[in-house]
Parts: structure tokens; C-alpha cells; sequence
């Protein structure tokens, strides 16, 4: 920044009054010039000169206006000079050109000093620095918007306080770093450096985030001499690091880190205080984060075994459906249900039922692949949907399901050996809902379980299954249920 040229000190005889203002304000903590009143500085003491960083030699005569960081605030507080005493209501905040070209923001109040025969002697004007209370201020009033902007992600929200922070701090390098073992993984990065990819481990052992782990207040190197070797930024090394850990739930998962190539002063007290809420404040949207995900969890998966829950199963069953219908294109439904599960759970207790139903899904799952879903549809139900899939291929799917479940128990295991029913519905163009769909297929399942148990029917041969009269009763009992069900959802 230029400075303002300035014109030569005006030699003037000491003018009426100056005396007596010195002699008030000499010993002022707070920053005091008197101008005549035509707005020339005649005395200013010493916390003026430290504010300004000019000696009151230079500034005597001169205009006060050439300190004014715009021109116009000059005339504003000129104003505030009127012929009574300026009540604190009329203060205004005004930025200050220093000598060394930095603005500063000082809060100002005036009055005009009058002689005891009121005649206007000059003005006086206190300044209160308020730079770093005001920088503090706003970071603050953006760290609330960033926390209170209804429209981004816990994610976006840290990834936008690390940027703030970094600014704040005159920092290149912040992030936010989760322990892993005996490494920090990388969650969130900014820097105007290197590039630091999300997902970037490196080994604790070897950075000061290990010190910063198991602090409670934010700790600080300040290199002065060589740049230290650094994993995130190589060939360029670190000079000053600030961090502190991320608690969430008690347990300290990670830090929030700012490095810097550069030397720098210490951190202030109040620097050191925003660092550890700009902490707490990633701690609480890391929390938010594990919330939502635990809560998107129990929507879509079931808590026993892992696999999809009934409700997802609803969703994915009716976007295949429409996707299904839209396109003309073919899809399978597979039901299966364990055969006297009831037994299982009699003979050998409820727990060993519920590891059963887990050891189940494990096996189904190696069946059907990384890229279909298995679905936990009821108790001891399970569902697959194959998109583009025939009748035929999936009931060779279901097949091979159906043998897997079959198979002897591993003679070291307490398992009990089981088997399971299964039913195959191809999506007819006679299917007029995703209901229809499930009780095609339930109707398969029952004729499976009707002729015996352990094996597979699909909706290809169902036409010519004669299923008693009381199990139709009973599947249209069931799916009447189930549609108000799904109706009421
Ligand atoms: P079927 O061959 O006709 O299917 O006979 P089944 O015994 O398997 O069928 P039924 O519907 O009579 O019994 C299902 C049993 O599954 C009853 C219920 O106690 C049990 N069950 C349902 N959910 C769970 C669960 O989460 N854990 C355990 N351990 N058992 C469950
Ligand atoms: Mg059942
Ligand atoms: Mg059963």
C-alpha cells in the first residue's frame, strides 16, 4: 500500500489551549491528537504515535486527513466535532493509514474543545484501535454462517472453515486428519501449495499431529533455521505447525492441523482460542456426519445381518419396476424362506437363531455377487432382484442359493444344518404392480414349500402347480396385508 504524500510541517506558534489538552492527556491509555480547527494536528501523546507509528514532530502541522484511510471518514469524524461533547452513541469505526502503509481500524470519538470565552480552540479525537478485535469479530459472525447455511453438508461446512481459518491464520496448509492405526488419513485439505489429495495416509511418527493427538490446547513449532522434512509437503518442508485434536464422543479421532513453509510469530492468546473452536466446531460436524450415516444405515440395512432392509428392498423393488416397464426390458424376483426355522430356534435357543440368520446371508451373499443386493425381507426371508434376468437364469441362481444353504455344516462349526424354500418370479408383462410382483413370487415360494421344501419354483412353471385350496387362502391373506402395509408406509 502507497503511502499519502505529505506536505511539510506548517511552523505554527503553539496555539491557545494545547497546554492544557496535554496536560489531560498526557498519561491517556487510549490513543488522544488535538487539531486546530481547521483540522492541523498541534499535540498527539503516545499511544498516538505507537498507533500511528509516526512521532508527533512529523505530525505537528500537518493535516489530520492524511491519516485517514478514506478520505470521507475524515470529514465524518470532523463532524462528529460539533460544539458539545460527542456521546458514545456517535462514535464511529474509521481505518487509519499507518506510517508503515498497514489500515487499522480505530473506534473514534470527538468534540470540539471550546475557550472559557467559547471560542473554538480545536478538536479532539480519541482513537480506540479495534483491528484485531474486529478481525476476530468477523471470522467469528463467518464461522456462524458457515455453521447455520441450511444447504451444505457437514462436509462442506468443515472444508469451508478450514479456508476461513487458514486466511485467519495466514496459514497455506489446513486440515482436518482422522487416526488410522498408526497414521492420519487425510479427510479434508486445502492448500495453496502442494496439492494434498483426500485420502492421503501418512505415518503419525513422522509429524507433529502425533504431539497435537494427545494435547488438550493447540500445540505450535516455530522453525526459525531449516525447513523440516514434511510427507505432505515434500520438497518444500514445514517451518511452523499449529494443531490440535478433534474429540467426538469423548474419543480424540483425529486433528485439525495448519502447516506453513514460513516462519511466523507465535500464535496470539486469541489465535490460539479460535483454533480450538475452529476444532471444536469440525468435531461437532464430524459427529453430525457419523449421525446421518448410522441413521441412512438403519433405513437400508438390516441390523442382524448387514443385508438390505425391507424398506430399501421396497425402493430398489419399485425403481427396477418403472426402469423394468419404462424400457420393455426383462427382471427376476428370488424369495427365499429357511425351512422350520421355528425348529432351529427351539432346539438350539434364540441367539444361535439369530447367528444362523447371519451365517445364512453371508452364504447367499457369496452366491449372488459383489454387485446384487441380498434383502432381509422378513424373520427368517430373504429377497434377491436380478434386473435383466429371465425366469430360467434366475432359478439357477436360486439354485445354486439352495444348494449352498444345503451343504453339511462345516464339522468344526455349531451350526445346524439347514435348508431353505425358494420362489422365482420373472416381471410378466400380466404383472401390474411391484405387489403383483412379490406375490408371483410368493406364490412360487409357497409351492415350493407345498411339494415338500428345499428346492425352487419359478412363475415359468407355476401355471401348472395345484396348490390346496387353504395355502391360495392363505397367500391371499397374506398379500392383502401386505399391500395395506405397503399402502400405509
Ligand atoms: P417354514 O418351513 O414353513 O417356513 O417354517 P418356519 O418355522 O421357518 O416358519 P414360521 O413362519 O412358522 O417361523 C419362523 C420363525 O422365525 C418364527 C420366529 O420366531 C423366527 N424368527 C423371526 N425373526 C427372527 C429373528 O430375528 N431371530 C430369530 N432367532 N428368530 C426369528
Ligand atoms: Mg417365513
Ligand atoms: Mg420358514
Amino acid at each position: 500500500m502507497s503511502m499519502k504524500p505529505m506536505n511539510a510541517p506548517v511552523p505554527t506558534a503553539r496555539p491557545r489551549g494545547t497546554e492544557l489538552v496535554e496536560a489531560v492527556f498526557q498519561v491517556c491509555h487510549d490513543a488522544v491528537v488535538f487539531t486546530d480547527s481547521s483540522g492541523r494536528v498541534q499535540w498527539c501523546n503516545r499511544p498516538f504515535e505507537r498507533l500511528t507509528g509516526y512521532r508527533r514532530a512529523e505530525l505537528t502541522g500537518r493535516p489530520l486527513d492524511c491519516l485517514y484511510g478514506e478520505q470521507e471518514e475524515f470529514g465524518v469524524t470532523h463532524r462528529l466535532s460539533g460544539p458539545r461533547m460527542i456521546g458514545s452513541d456517535h462514535r464511529v469505526i474509521t481505518s487509519y493509514l499507518r506510517r508503515d502503509g498497514s489500515l487499522i481500524e480505530a473506534e473514534t470519538s470527538g468534540w470540539t474543545f471550546l475557550a472559557r470565552d467559547g471560542a473554538i480552540l480545536g478538536h479532539i479525537r480519541i482513537l480506540e484501535d479495534r483491528t484485531a478485535v474486529n478481525r476476530l469479530v468477523r471470522v467469528k459472525d463467518k464461522l456462524f454462517d458457515i455453521a447455520t447455511d441450511q444447504a451444505t453438508s457437514p462436509g462442506e461446512k468443515i472444508e469451508a472453515m478450514i479456508s476461513l481459518a487458514c486466511e485467519f491464520l495466514h496459514m497455506p496448509v489446513g486440515l482436518v486428519g482422522l487416526f488410522r492405526d498408526a497414521s492420519l488419513l487425510v479427510l479434508h485439505a486445502r492448500s495453496t501449495l502442494a496439492p494434498i489429495p483426500v485420502g492421503t495416509l501418512f505415518p503419525l511418527e513422522e509429524s507433529d499431529c502425533r504431539i497435537a493427538l494427545a494435547g488438550d490446547v493447540p500445540f505450535e513449532t516455530h522453525g526459525t533455521e531449516a525447513a523440516q522434512d514434511h510427507p505432505l509437503l515434500p520438497e518444500i518442508g514445514l517451518r511452523t505447525y499449529v494443531g490440535v485434536p478433534l474429540v467426538v464422543g469423548g474419543e480424540r479421532i483425529g486433528t485439525l492441523s495448519f502447516l506453513n513453509p514460513l516462519s511466523r510469530p507465535g500464535f496470539t492468546i486469541a489465535e490460539r482460542q479460535l483454533i480450538s473452536d475452529f476444532a471444536r466446531f469440525a468435531a461437532q460436524q464430524l459427529a453430525q456426519e457419523r449421525q446421518i450415516a448410522a441413521l441412512e444405515r438403519a433405513a437400508t440395512q438390516d441390523w442382524l445381518t448387514g443385508a438390505g432392509s425391507s424398506r430399501q428392498f421396497r425402493r430398489d423393488l419399485e425403481n427396477v419396476f418403472r426402469t423394468v416397464r419404462r424400457n420393455n426390458a426383462q427382471a427376476s424376483l428370488i424369495l427365499i424362506d429357511i425351512d422350520h426355522f421355528k425348529s432351529i430356534n427351539d432346539d438350539y435357543g434364540h441367539d444361535m437363531g439369530d447367528r444362523v440368520l447371519a451365517d445364512v446371508a453371508r452364504r447367499l451373499e457369496a452366491v449372488i455377487g459383489a454387485n446384487r443386493r441380498l434383502y432381509r425381507v422378513g424373520g427368517e426371508e430373504f429377497a434377491v432382484i436380478l434386473p435383466g434376468t429371465c425366469a430360467d437364469s434366475a432359478a439357477i441362481m436360486a439354485e445354486q442359493m439352495r444348494q449352498r444353504l444345503a451343504e453339511a455344516p462345516d464339522p468344526v462349526s455349531d451350526m445346524p444344518a439347514l435348508t431353505a424354500s425358494f420362489g422365482v418370479a420373472e416381471l410378466d408383462p400380466d404383472i401390474t404392480s411391484q405387489d403383483a410382483w412379490v406375490k408371483c413370487a410368493d406364490i412360487a415360494l409357497y409351492a415350493s414349500k407345498n411339494n415338500g421344501r428345499n428346492q425352487v419354483t419359478s412363475n415359468g412353471s407355476i401355471a401348472g402347480v395345484a396348490l390346496p385350496d387353504e395355502i391360495w387362502r392363505e397367500v391371499q391373506k397374506k398379500h392383502s396385508k401386505t399391500r395395506r402395509q405397503s399402502l400405509a408406509i
